[in-house]
């Protein structure tokens, strides 16, 4: 069974959907203490200021915990809690494993874009 994931944007959503259809993953930082949270962060999560910009990332983390769900014909979907190299830690799939990566495994961002709905990030472990 392939997972089909159809993302929406919004307003709060579309400077974030915009970077990911220009090749970029997009996280906020914090104009008062310089700290980098979450795409969805409202306010810092070190200090609470709400002056919050977006900002580039390398688009490189590591692996927080992984889950592989079995599918057809040996494939498998996999789910990774992951650490950005930034600090924030987010949920994303990662593609080409064929077992759940342990933490610590370094990982390359790849954004898909599918047939409908927005582009979202995914990870693998590069060679
Ligand atoms: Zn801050």
């Amino acid at each position: 069974m392939t997972a089909h994931i159809i993302a929406r944007r919004d307003a709060a959503s579309a400077a974030w959907f915009d970077g990911l259809t220009e090749g970029l993953l997009l996280i906020r930082r914090c104009d008062a203490c310089g700290h980098h949270c979450r795409p969805d962060a409202e306010a810092c999560t070190a200090c609470e200021s709400r002056d919050l910009r977006w900002a580039e990332t390398m688009g490189t983390a590591r692996v927080v915990a992984a889950v592989s769900t079995p599918g057809e014909a040996g494939t498998a979907t996999i789910q990774a809690l992951v650490e950005l190299a930034e600090g924030p830690w987010m949920h994303a799939p990662v593609l080409g494993a064929s077992s759940a990566p342990p933490p610590g495994t370094a990982l390359v961002l790849t954004i898909l874009r599918p047939d409908h709905g927005e582009p979202f990030p995914a990870f693998t472990v590069p060679a």
